[in-house]
């Protein structure tokens, strides 16, 4: 099947409050212009050049946003265009960014990306480091917390992955004004979904698979 019909299925399917990022990582330009296409404006990266290329080759009102985690230095070339960095997870980041979008007279959205999972390969925030990290980015002025984000453990086991996301979910729910809640991917999007996600973030279900 391809692209367009994935988005066509997937916009059916989906829950009104739940927002789809595409994630195109790894893809083709012409692969975002199907989607673009079809509609579809909220596209996700996870490397900071392959983000910015495409930005600049694509049309001007999608919305970047980049979903990997982020080097210090690299956080320069986004901050002219990114609409939401998703997997924040210290404090040396988010002032960086501050500078970064003071600069370019913006206010950037982040999401802390916390950790639920207990694999040592996923980045994230410990959890009893986030009211600390959320009071100290209360004073960025160009930082804006829109939320939080997680991954969970790649794993069959669907429990496993259901009582990750229900921490984070009951994280989120603790914390007053926050807006997003990023949980989900092409392999664990239903429950995720189920446990109080309102974005999304499909690469292969949408793209098909990657070839690296
Ligand atoms: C690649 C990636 C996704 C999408 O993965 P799929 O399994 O292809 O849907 C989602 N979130 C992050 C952080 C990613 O790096």
């Amino acid at each position: 099947m391809g692209i367009k019909e994935n988005l066509l299925l997937l916009n059916n399917e989906l829950p009104k409050r739940v927002s789809l990022v595409a994630v195109s990582k790894t893809k083709p330009l012409k692969d975002l212009l199907e989607a673009y296409g079809a509609g579809h404006r909220i596209f996700g990266e996870n490397k900071v050049q392959e983000m910015v290329s495409k930005f600049e080759a694509l049309p001007k009102d999608i919305q970047w946003h980049m979903i990997g985690h982020v080097q210090t230095n690299k956080v320069k070339y986004m901050a002219p265009f990114v609409n939401t960095i998703h997997a924040v997870d210290s404090y040396k980041l988010l002032k960086e960014i501050q500078k970064q979008a003071l600069k370019n007279k913006r206010i950037i959205k982040c999401l802390i990306q916390v950790q639920i999972s207990q694999e040592e390969t996923k980045f994230g925030l410990p959890k009893d480091e986030l009211n600390l990290l959320l009071k100290n980015a209360s004073y960025l002025p160009n930082v804006k917390i829109i939320g939080l984000m997680g991954m969970a453990s790649f794993t069959l086991d669907k429990d496993k992955i259901r009582n990750e996301f229900k921490e984070l979910s009951s994280l989120f729910n603790n914390h007053n004004g926050l807006e997003i809640l990023s949980m989900g991917m092409s392999g664990d999007y239903l429950i995720a979904i189920e446990e109080g996600s309102n974005m999304i973030r499909l690469g292969s279900k949408i793209f098909g698979e990657r070839i690296y």
